[in-house]
């Protein structure tokens, strides 16, 4: 019996995994792929993105991908270059770096991971539950909690018929490659009528570089994505040119399956993140922040939950809890955090470790 079991392991997945497993829970975190594994992403990870990573100790997982606290955004015309506010930066890690990383250090953190394990469907009890999950080989692993980080087009969601909150139609279709040799310096992004572009360097000296039309271009624009994508470059300044200069070392990936859905995050037993909840188009670079911030927003209710549980026993401080409460109370700075934990300022400060015994009580409802 799990505490959490959490189905899909990327930027949702491992960083929900992580947190949990770091709060003591007994955690199986599963993804039917093998990493390092690529997937269609773009990759820009906002600053607000890179301060979550900072928090838990992961700037490591951006791997050598470099960091950019200024961005050029030319917006026809009007050019809007500058920093970004308290010294923020934004990276563009490689998914095969980033997402591997953070499988990594869920493990690291205690949570089981099982790469190439398929989830076929969820387990329920007698009044509708969910309890656990059921792989496509027919094992069984039964949770107080399970999370479905398992994507736009999530199985969890579908399973438990997460209603859509907000939905809006797919508006546009994207294509993406890499490029060596480009003279680039921090990140260029350029709107232009009917097209947005954006290029950013990111790990192993490559730039990434993407160019998006209306969805109603597909068909025309699948034709021959590369000329879509290098042509759309030749409408910002000398773009084109410097990425010509260079040499495509990866396939143009072209995908028109960009939905934009809000669904409700929690029912009994089960809680969505990252693009299982929320997903819109890419143009905004804005999901893989999102799951970062998600991963945190159900911890931060589950540790509050457990802590709760824990407290209102009303039994006196055992284990390693009576040494760890005096340390805090021999400390201004400890006691400070302490106390911001029930302020709620505090996030990512965890006193309680150990195990909850009651699985249940992994539940954020
Ligand atoms: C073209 C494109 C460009 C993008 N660019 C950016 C960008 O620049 N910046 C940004 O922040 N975001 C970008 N995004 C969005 C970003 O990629 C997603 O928001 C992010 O990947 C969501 O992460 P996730 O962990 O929720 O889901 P996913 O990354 O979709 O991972 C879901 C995982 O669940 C696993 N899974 C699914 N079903 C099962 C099952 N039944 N059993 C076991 N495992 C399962 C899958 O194998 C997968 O590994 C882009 C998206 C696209 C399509």
């Amino acid at each position: 019996m799990w505490d959490v079991v959490v189905v899909g392991a990327r930027v949702a997945g491992a960083a929900t995994a992580l947190l949990q497993a770091r709060q003591g829970a007994r955690v199986l975190l599963v993804d039917r792929v093998r990493f390092p594994s690529d997937t269609l992403s773009t990759h820009q990870v906002q600053p607000a993105g890179i301060d979550i990573l900072e928090r838990w100790g992961l700037l490591k997982a951006l791997g050598d991908a470099p960091g950019h606290e200024r961005v050029r955004f030319d917006i026809d015309g009007t050019l809007i270059e500058g920093a970004f506010p308290g010294g923020g930066r934004l990276y563009s890690p490689r998914r095969t770096v980033l997402d591997t990383a953070l499988v990594q250090a869920a493990a690291d953190a205690g949570a089981e991971v099982v790469q190439g394990y398929h989830v076929a469907g969820l387990l329920r009890d007698d009044d509708g539950r969910v309890t656990g999950i059921r792989g496509r080989d027919g094992s069984e692993h039964r949770a107080g909690l399970v999370v479905g980080a398992d994507g736009k087009h999530s199985l969890v969601a579908r399973e438990v018929r997460a209603r859509t909150v907000v939905e809006a139609p797919v508006r546009t279709v994207a294509s993406y490659s890499y490029w060596e040799g480009v003279e680039i310096g921090h990140g260029e992004l350029y709107h232009r009528p009917g097209r947005a572009v954006a290029a950013f360097p990111t790990n192993g000296g490559l730039t990434m570089v993407y160019a998006c039309a209306p969805v109603g271009e597909f068909d025309e624009w699948r034709r021959d994505p590369e000329a879509g994508l290098v042509q759309t470059l030749d409408r910002c300044g000398d773009l084109g040119d410097r990425v010509r200069a260079g040499k495509r070392v990866e396939r143009v990936r072209t995908t028109n399956d960009l939905p934009n859905r809000i669904r409700e995050a929690t029912g009994p037993g089960w809680a969505l993140v990252g693009d299982a909840r929320m997903v819109m188009d890419p143009v905004t670079a804005q999901g893989i922040s999102n799951a970062l911030r998600d991963a945190e927003q159900v911890a931060d209710r589950t540790r509050m939950f457990r802590i709760t549980q824990r407290i209102a026993r009303l039994t006196p401080p055992g284990g390693i809890l009576r040494p760890l409460l005096k340390a805090v109370a021999r400390s201004d700075a400890a006691t400070t955090r302490f106390l911001g934990i029930f302020a709620g300022t505090v996030t990512t400060a965890l006193p309680w470790g150990g195990r909850s015994r009651t699985p249940r009580a992994a539940c954020p409802r």
